[in-house]
């Protein structure tokens, strides 16, 4: 297997090429499927492929096993990212000497969460691993040239999220260079949507007195735009400023209409990438796309762009059996279609459509948005980046937002500060303050969490509402979306048990509840599947994108008690708060309720009227 290095040296001078990312999935069928979506992409032949790892080592075999498998059965280039802090070293080593073995060369070294005693209040079990520079070099003073090593780098600044206006490249500088000369062998960045900052930054680079960053690869990591809330959630999180230009384009189509907002994306990737190509001199050639392990935009972006291009595109053709011709097709139809093969003739890439109608079903899921859960059978899964479990917000942070509860009472206070608007976050929400849909049904929120119910997630029912609908809307034009109402809590044992008499005389309901020792209950069976957000539109089949059953209710559990335990972390161990959380995690359940009786929109708030 070759590096990352050789690749990119056995380019012709000045060759655009590209790089995807993905995620280990959460389910086992989302591994499946991304496998068979891996086997598709690998056909736009980017020139590698990076796979995550969950920070603290929360993805170690399921990381390693499918950078494996890209480079051994797919026969990738494959970068396997690799973090330092909060893990054992033993997990370091394990990794390395296992990658070494599966023919994996290249590492992406990064630091991963701030170390537990910079940030955190538990100390730190070693001192060895602090920064990403201390990964950079230990890997080269214990396997030499083997690995090709990336380093992370940060065109606007590293953000810690305390203070987005300070964020500022040269403040980072020196580390970088660090890095570099630790045996850095490329660059790879933060993704980013305002082109300008990047441009200048790879100029402060390769201007650099020191000479280090003149031929290095400056890889910029670019996210195709999925749908317009996960865009805006992804740049918060990631403190990407977002330019007008930008969201003047994104704002000239509904942000409801997702085939609309994914076109536009695809306008201003495109652009982006033209712009870096040609304002950097081709000095930056390769871009690197966050997939989020979804294929479609990137298909779009490739099909499109006039710099990084696919051997498949305008080569590519289909066959007519019968009658032999062959005529152009776009990337798009044939992701969309499904590609059984792809053989590459002389002059044409020949794509053979793939007869299997379940590969047609797949390509479409992820054309809608996911809700909180999404289709546990899509590759893309409940993430945002697949670094694992994290408090979305840093140590410092949290302790302003959250200070120091002592007793049931004050967490309870915490969540309805939430759901009233006064605290911007929780440890569990993605975004600031509440969703429009959520707002529609907050009384019923507050007198439930007064109850002591600690509602992660609800959603109203909605019986047939356009899909242009200002709250509720999504999909194509001239549609009706529907969803069933339901809600998410955590619950102390004793009260779950006496809700579970309720449920079980509810014949409206159906429920999932599990804790952290991994006892589990439901009223239905393993394989049954709940459509809770649907939607019908002009030309096509009922769409439903999100789904609720039992594999992604426990995968989604294992993640929400881990939640627990990281804001735990943020307090010393002997502290009542670190007692009381403690206690929860270990005692509580959490419970999912799902209502049947769309029609009727009361029908679940007055069910638990308790
Ligand atoms: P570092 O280079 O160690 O820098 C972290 C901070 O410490 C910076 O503020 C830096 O300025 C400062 N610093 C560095 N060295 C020193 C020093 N010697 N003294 C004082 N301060 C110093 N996370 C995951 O968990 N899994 C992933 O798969 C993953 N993939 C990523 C891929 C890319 C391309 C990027 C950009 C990030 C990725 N991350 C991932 C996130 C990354 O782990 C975090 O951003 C992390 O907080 C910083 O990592 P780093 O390698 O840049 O750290």
């Amino acid at each position: 297997m070759t590096t990352i290095i050789e690749r990119i040296a056995a380019l012709g001078p000045e060759e655009p090429f590209f790089s995807f990312e993905f995620f280990p999935p959460k389910t086992d069928s989302g591994v499946q499927n991304l496998i068979a979506r891996l086997r598709r992409m690998a056909q736009l032949n980017p020139l590698f492929v990076n796979i995550t790892w969950g920070a603290g080592g929360s993805t170690v075999s399921k990381s390693l096993d499918l950078a494996a498998l890209c480079t051994s059965e797919l026969g990738l280039t494959t970068c396997l990212h690799l973090t330092c802090t909060n893990m054992e070293k033993k997990i370091i080593d394990e990794t390395l000497s296992l990658a070494k073995q599966k023919g994996i060369r290249n590492i992406l070294a990064l630091r991963g969460d701030p170390p537990r005693g910079e940030e955190y209040w538990t100390p730190p079990e070693s001192q060895e691993f602090m920064y990403a520079v201390d990964l950079v070099r230990y890997i080269r003073q214990e396997y030499g040239n083997y690995f090709c090593i990336g380093v992370a780098a940060y065109p606007e600044g590293y953000a810690d999220g305390s203070n987005p206006e300070a964020q500022d490249p040269k403040i980072d500088l020196p580390y970088l260079i660090e890095k570099t000369v630790a045996g850095a062998d490329f660059i790879m960045t933060q993704l980013f949507f305002d082109t300008d900052k990047f441009i200048a930054f790879e100029k402060m680079l390769r201007e650099h007195e020191s000479g280090i960053f003149r031929s290095i690869p400056i890889i910029p990591g670019l996210l195709p735009i999925n749908t317009y809330q996960s865009f805006i959630r992804t740049a918060k999180l990631s403190h990407a400023h977002l330019p007008d230009r930008v969201l003047e384009k994104l704002d000239a189509v509904p942000s409801t209409d997702d085939e609309q907002v994914k076109q536009v994306g695809v306008d201003i990737l495109v652009e982006m990438i033209d712009r870096i190509y040609n304002e950097t001199c081709h000095r930056v050639r390769g871009f690197h796309f966050y997939t989020l392990n979804l294929e479609r935009s990137v298909a779009l972006i490739l099909d499109k762009s006039n710099v990084v291009k696919t051997p498949l595109r305008l080569k590519l053709v289909s066959q007519n059996k019968e009658q032999k011709i062959e005529k152009p097709v776009s990337i798009e139809s044939v992701l969309a279609d499904g590609v059984k093969d792809v053989k590459i003739t002389e002059k044409v890439a020949v794509a053979v459509p793939a007869s299997e109608a379940s590969m047609t079903a797949e390509a479409s899921w992820d054309d809608f948005p996911n809700g909180r859960w999404g289709d546990p059978r899509s590759p893309a899964y409940g993430e945002i980046d697949g670094y694992g479990v994290t408090l979305h917000v840093p140590a410092k942070r949290a302790l302003e937002l959250w200070g120091s509860p002592e007793t049931t009472a004050d967490i309870s206070e915490l969540f309805i500060q939430y759901l009233r608007g006064t605290l911007q976050v929780l440890p569990w929400s993605e975004e600031e303050g509440l969703s429009p849909e959520t707002k529609l049904i907050e009384g019923d929120l507050v007198r439930l969490n007064k109850l002591g119910l600690w509602t992660v997630a609800s959603q109203p029912a909605v019986n047939g509402l356009r899909s242009d609908d200002n709250i509720f809307g999504w999909g194509p034009r001239n549609g009706y979306v529907f969803q069933k109402a339901l809600i998410e809590f955590f619950v102390p044992e004793n009260t779950w048990f006496t809700l579970k008499e309720k449920l079980q005389g509810g014949d409206s309901v159906s429920y999932y509840a599990g804790n952290s020792r991994g006892d589990f209950f439901s009223n239905m069976n393993a394989s049954d599947v709940n459509a809770v957000t649907w939607g019908v539109f002009p030309n096509r089949e009922v769409v439903q994108p999100t789904i609720i059953e039992e594999q992604s209710f426990k995968a989604w559990s294992e993640e929400a008690f881990a939640i627990w335990k990281e804001w735990q972390r943020l307090y010393p161990r002997t502290s009542k708060t670190s007692h009381l959380i403690n206690m929860i995690h270990e005692s509580y359940y959490l419970v999912s309720i799902i209502h049947h009786d769309y029609v009727n929109t009361n029908a679940l708030w007055n069910f638990l009227q308790i």
